[in-house]
C-alpha cells in the first residue's frame, strides 16, 4: 500500500473528511487526529513517525501469534489464486471451512462438534442468539426464550451483540434492543465485594443473581445463560474460582443452556484451547473470532454443543439464518495455517505453564504496589489495572476515566500500547511475548505511572 508520499497530516485530513471510525467522539477526532499505524513486526507496531510501540493489546485482542507472518499471507495469496470465494449455501462446500470445522471439532471442549461461519465476532452472538431460541423451538418450547446475560458484558455491537450485552452507554444509544435479555450482577470483585466477605463468597453471590433471575422469569421461560469467561471489554473482570461451577450448576438445575463468549479467550488466551476447557465447561455453544486467524482475516466460527446441533439435525427443516462470508475460503484457509503455527509453537503451553504465570505475577509485584494503582489482576494474558487516587480506600480519580486515559496517552508516549476502560487499564498481549516482553512491558507501564501520579 502506497501511503508514503503523504505526510501524517494529509492522512489525517483525509481520515478526519471521509472515515467514521468505530467506538469514537468525531469532534475529538478531528481535533486531534488520528495515530496511523502503518506496519508491523512481531510484538511491535510503527506509525507514520517512525515510533516503535509494543503492542500490549495484541491489536484488539487478536493478532496471537503476532505480526509479520509471511506463512498466512502465502496461504491466503494461494487460496485467492485457487478460488477467492464460493458461498456455502445451497448445499455447497469448498474445502478449507470444512477442514477447519473438523479441526475446530478436534480442539473444542468433548461435547462441541459442529460449526456455524461468520465474519465477526458481533455476527456469531447474533447466530448464538438465534440458534438457542430456534432450538427450544424445535423442541416444541417457543416460550422458553428469555436470555439472562450480565451488566458490563461485551457481546459485540450489532442490534442482537448490543442486546446482548450489558453497556450501558451502548443500550442508551440502542432505541429499540432485542427483547426478552436481562442484565444482571457480574462477578466483579473489586467494585462489588462487600466489606468482610470472601472472594469465594462473593463469586457464589454472583452466580446466584443468574439464579435469581431465572427463577424470576420461571425456568420454563428462559433459554440460556450467556457469559464471557472473563469480561475482556469491560475491563478484564476475572470471576472468583467458584463463580463458573455455580454457574454450571443452576444451568443444569433450570435446563437452562450455557452460552460461552470466548470471542477474547479462544485459541490459546488463558492456556488452553479455550478457556471452557480451563474452567472444566462444556457450554452448549462458544462464540469465537479475533484469534482464529489471528486478525489476519475476518473469520467467526459459532462452536454448537452436540445437544443443539442434534436437534438441528434430527428435527430438520431449514434454519433461515447465514451470511455471504459463512465458511470464507481464504478466511478459513488462513485459520487453518494459524491453528498449525499456535500449535507447532507450543504457544498455548507456554501461556500455561511459563508467561502466563510471569504475566500474573509481574503485574503483582512490579505494578501492583504502585501509588495509583488499587489492583492488579490477570488471566492467562490478560490482565487488568484499576487506577485509584488513594490506594487504601480504592478511591478513585475525579473526572471519570481521565486518568485511566492519561496513563494510557503516558504508555504510547514510552513506546507501551494499553488499553483504558473506565478507570481499568487493560493488556492482552500476543502469545509469542516472552519472559523479556513482559519485563519490557512492565518497565514501560512503571513510567507511564508514575507520570500520571
Ligand atoms: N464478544 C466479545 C467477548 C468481544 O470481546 C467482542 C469484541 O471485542 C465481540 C463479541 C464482538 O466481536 P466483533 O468486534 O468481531 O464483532
Amino acid at each position: 500500500m502506497t501511503y508514503q508520499n503523504f505526510s501524517l497530516k494529509q492522512l489525517q485530513d483525509i481520515d478526519a473528511a471521509h472515515h467514521l471510525h468505530p467506538f469514537t467522539d468525531h469532534k475529538d477526532l478531528r481535533d486531534a487526529g488520528a495515530r496511523i499505524i502503518t506496519h508491523a513486526q512481531g510484538p511491535f507496531v510503527y506509525d507514520t513517525e517512525g515510533n516503535e510501540i509494543l503492542d500490549g493489546m495484541a491489536g484488539l485482542w487478536c493478532v496471537n501469534i503476532g505480526y509479520g507472518r509471511d506463512e498466512l499471507a502465502d496461504v491466503a495469496y494461494a487460496q485467492m489464486k485457487e478460488l477467492p470465494y464460493y458461498n456455502s449455501f445451497f448445499r455447497c462446500s469448498t474445502p478449507s471451512p470444512v477442514l477447519l470445522a473438523q479441526k475446530l471439532a478436534e480442539i473444542a471442549p468433548k461435547n462441541v462438534n459442529q460449526v456455524f461461519y461468520g465474519s465477526s465476532g458481533s455476527e456469531a452472538n447474533d447466530t448464538a442468539l438465534r440458534l438457542v431460541r430456534h432450538y427450544w423451538a424445535l423442541e416444541g418450547k417457543p416460550q422458553k426464550n428469555r436470555i439472562i446475560s450480565r451488566k458490563w458484558a461485551y457481546h459485540g455491537s450489532t442490534i442482537a451483540g448490543t442486546s446482548l450485552g450489558g453497556m450501558e452507554a451502548m443500550h442508551g444509544q440502542l432505541h429499540g434492543a432485542v427483547p426478552n435479555i436481562a442484565h444482571v450482577m457480574p462477578p466483579y470483585a473489586f467494585e462489588l465485594k462487600e466489606k468482610g466477605e470472601s472472594d469465594h463468597d462473593f463469586g457464589l453471590r454472583a452466580a446466584r443473581a443468574v439464579e435469581d433471575a431465572i427463577l424470576e422469569a420461571g425456568p420454563e421461560n428462559v433459554a440460556a445463560f450467556i457469559g464471557e469467561p472473563a469480561m475482556g471489554a469491560g475491563g478484564v473482570k476475572v470471576p472468583p474460582e467458584s463463580y463458573w461451577p455455580e454457574i454450571d450448576r443452576i444451568c443444569k438445575k433450570h435446563d437452562v443452556l450455557l452460552m460461552l463468549d470466548e470471542v477474547i479467550t479462544g485459541y490459546g488466551r488463558t492456556g488452553e484451547w479455550f478457556a471452557a476447557q480451563r474452567l472444566g465447561l462444556e457450554p452448549d455453544t462458544i462464540t469465537t473470532a479475533k484469534a482464529l486467524t489471528s486478525g489476519y482475516q475476518p473469520l467467526s466460527a459459532l462452536l454448537v454443543g452436540d445437544r443443539i446441533a442434534a436437534t438441528l439435525v434430527e428435527k430438520g427443516g431449514e434454519f433461515y439464518h447465514g451470511y455471504t462470508y459463512s465458511g470464507h475460503p481464504v478466511a478459513c484457509a488462513v485459520a487453518l495455517r494459524n491453528l498449525e503455527i499456535i500449535e507447532r509453537e507450543g504457544l498455548i503451553e507456554r501461556v500455561r505453564e511459563d508467561t502466563g504465570p510471569y504475566f500474573a505475577e509481574a503485574l503483582e509485584e512490579r505494578l501492583a504496589g504502585h501509588g495509583i494503582v488499587g489492583e492488579t489482576r490477570s488471566f492467562g494474558l490478560m490482565g487488568a489495572i484499576e487506577i485509584v487516587s488513594h490506594k487504601d480506600t480504592r478511591k478513585r480519580f475525579d473526572g471519570g476515566g481521565a486518568a485511566a486515559v492519561a496513563v494510557r496517552d503516558h504508555a504510547i508516549a514510552e513506546g507501551m500500547m494499553m488499553r483504558a476502560v473506565g478507570n481499568t487499564m487493560i493488556l492482552s498481549p500476543p502469545l509469542i511475548w516472552t519472559r523479556e516482553t513482559i519485563d519490557m512491558a512492565c518497565d514501560r507501564i512503571v513510567r507511564a505511572l508514575d507520570k500520571a501520579e
